[in-house]
Formats: structure tokens, C-alpha cells, sequence
């Protein structure tokens, strides 16, 4: 298995990125199908630019998502209030729900802007 060998060789060669999981690190060019780097967003073969990555996310989007998660969070927190002392007051957990309501608005709004 010689080919094996000098797969592994690439792979250390070409860095820690394509350390975890085969098939992670390296992308198909779309019109030649050469093998194309992680990093790179041109092929070096046929210079055809790489589409967008649809499962990359962007910053904005994990951001929406955060804020999302905290916002559900601080939700479920107000209304434990009204049940539990165990939480911060019910005045407080509303007022952040809805601050990161807004958040989480104005970066959709930013997101569709885009
Ligand atoms: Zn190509």
C-alpha cells in the first residue's frame, strides 16, 4: 500500500487542518473536479472561483444563532422566576429577554441586508 503511505505523507505535510477526519479538509473543484485545498477559493488547475461554502456560516449568522440560544434561555429563565427564587428576578429576565430580542432583530435585519 505505497499510495497509502503518501496519502498519510500529504496529509501531514499539508498541515494540522487535515489532521481530523478524512475528506474535512479538501474540496472538488466543481468544474474540473481537481482537489483543491481548504484555504484555497480558486483552483489552481482551470483558475475557476469556488462557489460559496452553503454549510459554511458566517459570523453574523453564528452570532443570530447565539443570541437566539440566549435569548430562548433567558425566556425559559423568566418564567422560572415567577416560580423559583432560585433565578434572577422576574424583572431582570425580562428585561434582558427582551434586550437580546432586539439583538437577535437587528442582526437578522443585517443578515438580510447582506
Ligand atoms: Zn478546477
Amino acid at each position: 500500500m505505497a499510495g497509502g503511505h503518501y496519502v498519510v505523507l500529504g496529509e501531514t505535510l499539508d498541515g494540522q487542518e487535515q489532521t481530523y477526519g478524512l475528506g474535512w479538509g479538501v474540496t472538488k473543484c466543481a468544474m474540473c473536479h481537481g482537489t483543491m485545498r481548504k484555504q484555497e477559493t480558486k483552483c489552481f488547475l482551470c483558475g475557476a472561483e469556488l462557489p460559496p461554502d452553503p454549510n459554511k456560516k458566517t459570523l453574523q449568522e453564528r452570532f443570530a444563532t447565539v443570541v437566539k440560544g440566549a435569548m430562548i434561555f433567558s425566556a425559559v429563565l423568566t418564567v422560572a422566576s415567577l416560580f423559583t427564587s432560585f433565578t434572577p428576578s422576574f424583572v431582570k429576565c425580562s428585561i434582558i429577554t427582551v434586550v437580546l430580542g432586539l439583538v437577535m432583530k437587528s442582526a437578522e435585519q443585517m443578515k438580510a441586508n447582506q
